[in-house]
């Protein structure tokens, strides 16, 4: 059924890579909106580049795809150059798929019409638009309007169409945040089954982590222009290679604090301070924070209640740690199971059972006022 390798994200027997970009840069008036996209994406790898709003997500994808010309380096699809200073390979003859972000349907067509608008000029339209339309589970929704369909179906028109003239890269923009967020976990992992069974390799941008990191098998993390850390998602989630991945990819609490004897001090007790130079930046995720009958003392501030768990807002004592007050970061987000009940006021002690992640800061602005 599946033409996926067995272990995603390896190269296949020919040891070929479905795309590989070599310092693809897109400037528009003097800025540059991609500075340096280099990336290797292997056969049937669902890749997912990740970053804050404008950090050129949405460039990168264009340069893949052929809608924008690099101003400088080199783009390569299955081997063979598509870009470069020399060569530019237009968008039709790419073989790569596109779902856009507002989906670009036409919305008084039907369903299978909107597919069939793709493979304009084909002999085997119909053939290939009914193949498309059973891959996505549309089978039946052919003779619909689009206006008719839910945002969910809609959404899967988009993929069919650009399935159907069986690209070999899929390509796909913030494909969630047009469906409401009941919505989006039912269609991401739909999607996430559609893309498994073709094999196709693909890659998808986004801003939001939760998307990104349930559903890719590696994640390329951006910012200002650039590939940051690309890596499995425990990987990026756990080995933060720098304060940009490690604050945009999940909650962290970060205390910024002088190193002095190759230590790092913060509340929550000492640590080596490993990379760190001067100055530190100790990363402490809320969920590794634990209450306990011996730890730092503090005081509940704040109750956040998810259901499925709790997010607490703690202060640490005047003098607490055992070295004095801090001057920054003196107050934490610890995050626990729902069951028991905490209030503003409680008095509780925290400890962290794992050294944090500690990462050099000696060259760090911290934002005004942290
Ligand atoms: P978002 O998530 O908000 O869509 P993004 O990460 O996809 O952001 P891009 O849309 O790639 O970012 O834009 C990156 C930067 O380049 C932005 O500052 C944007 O304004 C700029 N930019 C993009 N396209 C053009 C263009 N055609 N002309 C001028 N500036 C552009």
């Amino acid at each position: 059924m599946s033409a996926r390798p067995e272990r995603p994200g390896v190269p296949n027997e020919a040891g070929q890579l479905a795309l590989r970009a070599m310092g693809l840069r897109a400037s528009f008036d003097d800025t540059d909106a991609v500075a340096d996209l280099t990336l290797e994406v292997h056969q049937g790898e669902l890749l997912a580049i990740l970053g804050p709003s404008g950090c050129g997500k949405t460039t990168s994808l264009r340069l893949i795809a052929g809608f924008e010309a690099p101003t400088a380096g080199s783009l390569e699809l299955a081997g063979t150059v598509v870009a470069d200073d020399r060569r530019f390979v237009p968008p039709e003859r790419r073989g790569v798929g596109m779902v856009f972000q507002d989906y670009a349907l036409f919305p008084h067509m039907t369903v299978l019409e909107n597919v069939e608008y793709g493979l304009r000029g084909r002999d085997d339209k119909r053939a290939l638009a009914i193949e498309a339309l059973a891959t996505t589970g549309l089978s039946a929704l052919g003779d619909r309007r689009v206006h008719e369909l839910s945002g969910g179906e809609q959404q899967r028109v988009a993929l069919a169409r650009a399935l159907a003239p069986r690209p070999t890269l899929l390509l796909l923009d913030e494909p969630f945040s047009n469906l409401d967020l009941a919505l989006r976990g039912q269609v991401r992992q739909e999607l996430h089954d559609i893309v498994r069974e073709t094999g196709i390799t693909t890659v998808l941008v986004t801003h939001d982590q939760e998307e990104a990191l349930s559903i890719a098998d590696r994640v390329a993390f951006m910012a200002r222009g650039r590939i940051v850390q690309v890596g499995a998602p425990e990987e990026i989630y756990l080995h933060p290679r720098t304060l940009d991945v490690a604050e945009f990819i999940g909650d962290a609490n970060v205390f910024y604090v002088d190193v002095a004897d190759r230590t790092v001090r913060t509340p929550l007790g000492s640590f080596d301070a490993g990379p760190a130079r001067r100055r530190a930046a100790v990363v402490i995720r809320p969920e590794d924070i634990q209450l306990s009958e011996v730890g730092t003392p503090a005081t509940v501030i704040q109750r956040e209640y998810y259901g499925h768990d709790q997010v607490l807002h703690v202060r640490f004592e005047n003098g607490s740690a055992e070295d004095g007050p801090f001057e920054e970061g003196d107050t934490v987000r610890v995050r626990l199971s729902s069951r028991e009940r905490l209030d503003p006021g409680q008095r509780v002690a925290l400890r962290l059972p794992e050294p944090p992640l500690v990462l050099d800061a000696t060259d760090h602005e911290p934002a005004a006022g942290g």
